[in-house]
Order: structure tokens, then sequence, then C-alpha cells
């Protein structure tokens, strides 16, 4: 008894799909047939005794008690001998009264000893479930999950960048308002503007166009003499009032966010300055993306007073030699598709970059970068379904080497412009502090 206990025990743990399955398939038809039947629904009532059967047994629709009445039987090779006449009605309450009578009823309804499993296959049986299983856990625990702690992470990210990024650009009217010039090209856009009725800014529409085609918008803007960055005609930097500001406001605004980047407020305040004087243009170009449009290449900033062209920045003392790679990195920046968990991510982990200049405790530094960067991966490998996130993550931190070049570019040309007093005073104290006076 103990030993068929022992077996009947490891059959139990056999979940039940794989019960019917492993069984060999009946050669008889009455088997399939019987299986359709039991797809369909049929009461399930067992053939031999009448009581519930809870499915296809050695071939026929038995219940449990049946099922290991026949295994035991058969294992046992026993031999039962009716006491009675040898025709016993077997039902649920007097099943056990006549072994044999039971048995018989069990052949009788096609229940087959070959479909009993050997003990080697049982042991077999169990080694194959246990080995899925185990696969099963391997495959789950090596699955990339983004902790409790990484979530949260991301989710005060997301507030910070919330609290002081407005989608709404409603602040854009408190700043000196921009000043757009007739630039030398105006033969074209007048015309254009003449015909189509609407259009009041006289340069829109003929820079939107030629912005779609890159010859084009070089030619345009190419500048006379462009031996130097100095070249620049600086006496009419007309957009450069309204830009200071916005830029201003800007870094108020990454300032903001760099605060509420989890770890930022532990480092001292050298460093935390540090960090965000050399990161703050990068920042902004990143953020800006949000606003930049693959439409007209422009960043759209609510209404048509603050839909920024490469035009209106020349206008405030920049030339090509910055906008053409900015707005190149814009396009391929964009065509990401970023999550907005990623943009925030990509952001904090630019402002956290160990080795800006006069970062003093860089390990810290480096620590709470290498943090967020786990979290971008792991981030990505879970929630960024594919073809988008191929390569993502590399793809990502070449941005961030783009946005050194950018950074570059913009020092030398911010520090041409600033020069200038009559240029620099047009420029806010935070920039000034931030972006650096070479007056003073
Ligand atoms: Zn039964
Ligand atoms: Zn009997």
């Amino acid at each position: 008894m103990s030993e068929f206990q022992s077996s009947w025990e490891l059959y139990q743990q056999i979940p039940n799909d794989l019960d019917v399955e492993m069984e060999p398939m009946a050669p008889c038809p009455s088997f399939t047939d019987a299986a359709n039947d039991f797809d369909r629904n049929i009461p399930r009532i067992c053939g031999v005794c009448g009581d519930k059967a809870t499915g296809f047994h050695f071939n026929a629709m038995t219940c449990e008690g049946c099922k290991g009445f026949f295994r035991r039987s058969m294992k046992r090779k026993a031999m039962f001998t009716c006491p009675f006449n040898g025709d016993c009605k077997i039902t649920k309450d007097n099943r056990r009264h006549c072994q044999a009578c039971r048995l018989k009823r069990c052949i009788d309804i096609g229940m087959m000893k070959e479909f009993i499993l050997t003990d080697e296959e049982v042991q077999r049986k169990r080694e194959m479930i246990m080995k899925r299983k185990e696969e099963e856990a391997l495959k789950e625990s090596l699955k990339p999950k983004l902790l409790e702690e990484q979530q949260k992470v991301i989710e005060m990210l997301l507030e910070a960048h919330r609290k002081t990024y407005d989608p709404t650009y409603s602040d854009f009217t408190q700043f000196r308002p921009p000043v757009r010039q007739e630039s030398d090209k105006g033969r074209t856009s007048r015309s254009s503007s003449i015909m189509t009725p609407g259009f009041s800014f006289s340069d829109d529409s003929s820079d939107a166009s030629s912005f779609s085609s890159e010859p084009t918008m070089l030619s345009s803007l190419e500048l006379s003499d462009d031996s130097a960055s100095m070249s620049i005609d600086f006496s009419h930097l007309s957009m450069l009032p309204h830009l200071a500001d916005l830029v201003s406001y800007s870094i108020q605004k990454v300032i903001g966010f760099a605060k509420m980047i989890p770890g930022f407020r532990n480092l001292t305040a050298e460093d935390q300055i540090a960090l965000l004087k050399s990161s703050a243009i990068e920042v902004i170009m990143l953020r800006s993306n949000q606003s930049f449009s693959l439409e007209d290449m422009s960043w759209t900033c609510g209404s048509n007073d603050f839909k920024y062209k490469i035009s209106d920045v020349t206008q405030a003392g920049h030339n090509l030699d910055l906008l053409e790679p900015l707005v190149k990195f814009q396009i391929s920046l964009k065509k990401l598709n970023l999550h907005e968990e990623e943009h925030v991510l990509l952001m904090a982990i630019c402002i956290l970059s160990p080795d800006r200049p006069g970062v003093q405790d860089t390990a810290l530094v480096e620590s709470i970068q290498d943090h967020l960067s786990q979290i971008l991966q792991t981030y990505i490998l879970c929630r960024h379904p594919p073809p988008g996130n191929r390569l993502l993550y590399p793809k990502m931190i070449q941005k961030l080497a783009d946005l050194r070049s950018l950074n570059e570019e913009h020092s030398k040309q911010y520090r041409c412009l600033s020069f200038l007093p009559e240029h620099s005073m047009q420029l806010t104290p935070l920039v000034l502090e931030v972006f650096g006076n070479e007056i003073s």
C-alpha cells in the first residue's frame, strides 16, 4: 500500500493538463471520440461507478477513486474474485464492496493498463516537470525588472520635469518681445507673403519652405564672410533680448529640475554649481526637443510669435556653425521617439556628469550618474518595445557626446557675442553668471 501511496502522491503533483497529455494516445478510436465528447462538455460521470468524473484516465472518463483503483490493481497484478454472482452493479456508494466487478467494469469501459506509467516513467516525468519549472524560474530571474526604488526615481524625475516644463509656454509673454527683422532674402519672402493671405509674418512661409531642403537653407543663411564667427553682423541682433530672456528662464527651470534629481542635493553647493554651469546649455538643448517640430524644423512654443526658426537664432548672434549641427541634433533626437521617462533620465544623466570642469567629488557624481544610467538601461529593456529599443541606449549616450560639441561651439559663439558690451548688456544676470561674463 505504501508503495502505491507514494506513487499516488507523486501522481497528484503532476498537473492535470499533463496528466491527459502524457498518457499515450489511444490506439482505438473510442478515445478520440470520447475526447471530443469531453471537449463538448458532456456530463462528466465516471463510467465505472457514476461518481463525478475528473477527466480521462487510462483511456476512460472516470472519477479519481476508480482511476486510483485501476492503477493499484494493475500494478499489483491483483486477481479478484466476486463473492456474489459476478455481475455486481457498481455505484459510488458500493464501489468498494466488490473489487472483481469494479475492475471488470473498468476494462469493459476501455481502461487500459498500457496507459499506466511505470515507476521509471513517473520518475522521468517528475524530473521533466522539475526541470521545466527550474528553467522557467531561471528565465524569470534573468528577465530584467525595474526595482521599486528605480521606479520611484523615474517618478520623481517625471514629476520634476512636469514642475519645470510648461508645455503651454504661457510664461513666454513675459519675456522682452521677439523682434524679427526682414532678412536679405526678403525678395522671395515678400512676394510669397503677399500671395499667401493670412501670413502677416513676412518671412514665415519662405523660411518654412527653405528649411525643408538643406542646401537652400544653408545658402539662404550663408554669411557673406564665413571666415570667422566674429564676422556676424552684430549691428541688428533684434532677437537677442527675447532669446536671452528665454534662455535665462530656461536656466532657472533646469536648476529647478536638477534640484529634484535624487542625489543632486547631496553634492556640495560648489559641485552643484559646477555641474549646472557646464550642463545648462546642453539640458536646454535637450529639453527644447519637446517643442521641436520635424514638419517645419522649428521650435514651436505656442503662437507664431514664439515659433523659432534658425533665422531667429541668427538674429540673436549665433551662426550656422552652431545652428546647423543643433538642428541635426534635434532631428535625430526627435526620431528616437523617446518615452518621457527616457527623456527625463537623459537630462538627469547629462547634468550628473563627473567629468565637468570644476567638479571636486567626481566619485559621488559618478555614482549618481551610474545609478541613473542603470535605471535607463533597465527601463529600455523592460518597457521600450522593439524595434524602437534597438541600440537605443548607445544612441542616447551618443546624443550626450553630440551635446558636448554643441556646448563647445555655443561657448565659443557666446564669448564673441558677450565680448561687446552693447550685447552683454542685453543678457540677464543669470545668463552672465552661468555662461560667463567676458567684461568683468
Ligand atoms: Zn468511479
Ligand atoms: Zn461482484
